[in-house]
């Protein structure tokens, strides 16, 4: 069988009682949407995150989307980020009519570089969007200092750190918002699409619980402020509650394969993943870097081993972001990585003998370039 990036099947033998018992609880309710599942889910998600309160929704785009709106992002607002994210992350900020401005990325971690911030920040400027890719966090201390001095605010792209920490500090608890996409692959991964947001500001959670559910504040009221349809699923809620309380056993799944391959992988000319001081990853992707990466990767294919690259373009040179006018080689660092980089399959129920046959096959492969 090909062995793969990602696959939920394993985990689906182990937890299906579980996941087909939420099922049934909000089939057996009498209450299909916005229910109990999603309010238990919400409680129980901000509170694991130590913030006041949780908005479901669904999907983290729309997470994303909804937060800015909520936070006063707007058309002819400029926002912050990095260019080598999931497309989403700025497919989002151009949804509410924002424009993405792109910093580089640090060539050891491939996070944020947060120095480069201050030069990007002009009068238009209304939020930073640090997006803690593949499992770590962004220096946030930097960020949080920089938009306290210029009024901004910043919104945390969690989708792929639930459980990542920061210097203690738990991702998503550090901004002003944070969004996290629950869609399957996700280190807290639902059964369909999924997200949320969390923030300590009741402001914000009152626009978002508007915003997601046509504007309205209850069932059968007026729409004040025009708002859309996002509502998390009750039965993603359901299975969402159940996982959050096996969260910290994937996220130590995780971290057991990514020592194995560290282990396997070290003597050789890959560079693993370098996890940045004061972080402890969660690895929702093992990205591991080569100047030969897509030699490597055809050659693995021989060996019945499907590998993906976690991102092969970056955002601005894609087309349909042409208009934001980044010429080639505007973020060296952030192209140059986006050549070499490539995910070895990262998931908790990744069975150790394929971890091993991942790590002899890599082996042999690089011995022969
Ligand atoms: C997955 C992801 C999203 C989008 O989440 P969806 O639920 O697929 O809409 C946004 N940002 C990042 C960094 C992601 O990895």
């Amino acid at each position: 069988m090909t062995v793969l990036v990602w696959n939920y099947l394993h985990e689906y033998e182990a937890e299906r009682k579980d996941i087909l018992a939420a099922v049934e609880t909000v089939f057996a309710s009498g209450k299909l949407v916005l229910g109990p599942s999603v309010s238990a889910f919400e409680a129980e998600f901000a509170a694991h995150h130590g913030v006041a309160h949780g908005v479901g929704v669904d999907n983290g785009t729309n997470a994303i989307k909804l937060a800015l709106q909520a936070l006063g992002v707007g058309p002819g607002d400029e926002v912050i980020t990095v260019s080598n994210t999931a497309a989403p992350t700025v497919v989002a900020i151009d949804a509410v009519g924002a424009t993405p401005v792109f910093v580089d990325v640090r060539a050891e971690d491939y996070l944020m570089d947060t120095t480069a911030v201050a030069a990007a920040i002009t009068p238009r400027t209304k939020a930073l969007l640090p997006v803690h890719l593949y499992g770590q966090c962004v220096e946030m201390e930097p960020l949080l200092a920089l938009a306290r001095e210029h009024g901004l605010v910043v919104l945390e792209d969690c989708a792929q750190a639930h459980g990542a920490r920061h210097r203690g500090r738990i991702a998503g608890s550090m901004g002003e918002a944070a969004a996290f996409s629950f869609y399957p692959t996700k280190v807290l991964g639902a059964y369909g699409d999924g997200g949320a947001v969390i923030t300590g500001d009741d402001t914000t959670a009152a626009n978002l619980r508007r915003a997601r559910y046509y504007g309205m504040e209850k069932t059968y009221y007026v729409v004040e402020t025009p708002g859309h349809n996002s509502r998390l699923d009750e039965v993603q809620a359901e299975i969402l509650r159940r996982k959050l309380g096996r969260l910290d056993e994937y996220v130590a799944g995780r971290r057991a394969v990514a020592a194995r391959y560290a282990e396997g992988l070290a003597d050789t000319d890959l560079v693993l993943p370098a996890v940045a001081d004061g972080n402890e990853h969660v690895y929702y992707v093992y990205v591991v870097r080569h100047p030969r990466r897509d030699d490597i990767i055809e050659a693995l294919k021989a060996h019945d081993i499907a590998l993906n690259i976690s991102y092969p373009w970056p955002v601005h040179t894609m087309s349909g972001f042409a208009h934001l006018g980044y010429a080639a080689g505007s973020l060296p660092v952030t192209e140059k990585l986006a050549g070499e980089i490539f995910s070895l399959p990262m998931y908790p129920s990744l069975p150790v003998d394929v971890q091993d046959r991942v790590i002899e096959a890599l082996r042999s492969v690089l011995a022969s370039l």
